[in-house]
């Protein structure tokens, strides 16, 4: 019994493009129309006619202590009745990037943002600025966000400087993005001989956007290699995988690490919450105590 749900989806067309606020949310890869959701509870969803759902999704990942955690919603009732903005620091902004800078070995300062799209977003820019460097390299199958120099397609060479994967995204703003395959070592080696401007790998080190593919060793300590060799940074995205393949994220289970780490997804638990984190030194480049906007 889907009645509620296939009449709600015909208002939502109405106002919304597609009825939905994230193509994946059309169901078009699964067929049917989409459930709306009444509410969640622990483990399971209910959609406004009242079916009950076991929920592997958990909002795309954030939501690993399950739907109203009774701990996480009394804390979130309760700041809120302070106030939801203030265009002012807070507290407790410094409470939690303590909580962040503490777990990781290799991370002085963090930057919040409101998504993980901004926290890449800005990883990469201050990549840029502190390199002072053009190009990025990415990988086939990674996802970071929807910003424009990230929506790219591999052109049709092996290590190709990126074609845009949607309309409205100038071809300027992608050709600074080299894309190449994911645990291909040869393939990133011949990226770093095609250009001498790179100023950042982005990779999610454990790739979920893709079904879930684990870089091997050997290929993230190419990376490293590489970056350290052509004076370029190591991004590790994880919004992902943060506070999830394990209390430390991918960092906390893997050899190498990233010169900046991004957040997203579990560390706003359901809100919209990023954030870019870094050593001093780097982080130090980020306004105001550098001229790398943000
Ligand atoms: C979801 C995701 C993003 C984008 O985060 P948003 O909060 O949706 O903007 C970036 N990187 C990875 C690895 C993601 O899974």
């Amino acid at each position: 019994m889907f009645e509620k749900s296939i009449k709600a989806y015909e208002e939502a067309c109405k106002v919304i493009p597609g009825g939905v606020d994230s193509p994946v949310r059309a169901f078009k890869s699964v067929g049917g129309t989409p459930p709306f959701i009444q509410k969640g509870e622990g483990a399971y969803l209910y959609d406004i006619d009242g079916n009950k759902y076991l929920d592997f999704v958990q909002s795309w990942g954030p939501l690993i202590f399950g739907h109203c955690d009774k701990d996480i919603e009394e804390a979130v009732i309760k700041t809120v009745k302070n106030g939801l903005s203030f265009g002012a620091p807070t507290e407790l902004e410094t409470q939690l990037a303590n909580e962040i800078v503490e777990m990781y070995d290799n991370i002085d300062k963090v930057r919040f943002v409101s998504s993980g799209t901004e926290a890449t977003m800005s990883a990469i820019r201050l990549a840029r600025g502190v390199t002072g460097k053009n190009d990025i390299i990415k990988f086939e199958g990674c996802y970071h966000g929807h910003s424009d120099s990230l929506l790219v397609q591999a052109g049709s060479g092996m290590a190709t400087f990126g074609a845009p994967s949607s309309p409205g995204v100038p071809a300027d703003l992608t050709k600074h993005t080299l894309v190449c395959e994911y645990n291909n070592i040869e393939n990133l080696k011949k990226c770093f001989e095609e250009s001498s401007d790179i100023a950042c790998i982005i990779i999610e080190p454990i790739a979920g956007n893709m079904g879930l593919v684990p870089a091997t060793e050997e290929f993230l300590a190419t990376c490293r290699e590489l970056c350290d060799k052509h004076g370029a940074l190591l991004i590790f995205d994880e919004v992902m995988s943060g506070f999830r393949a394990s209390l430390k994220g991918a960092s906390g289970i893997l050899k190498t690490q990233g010169d900046i780490i991004t957040f997203g997804k579990v560390i706003g638990a359901g809100m919209p919450v990023g954030a870019f984190a870094a050593s001093k030194e780097i982080m130090g480049h980020l306004s105001p105590e550098g001229k790398v906007y943000q």
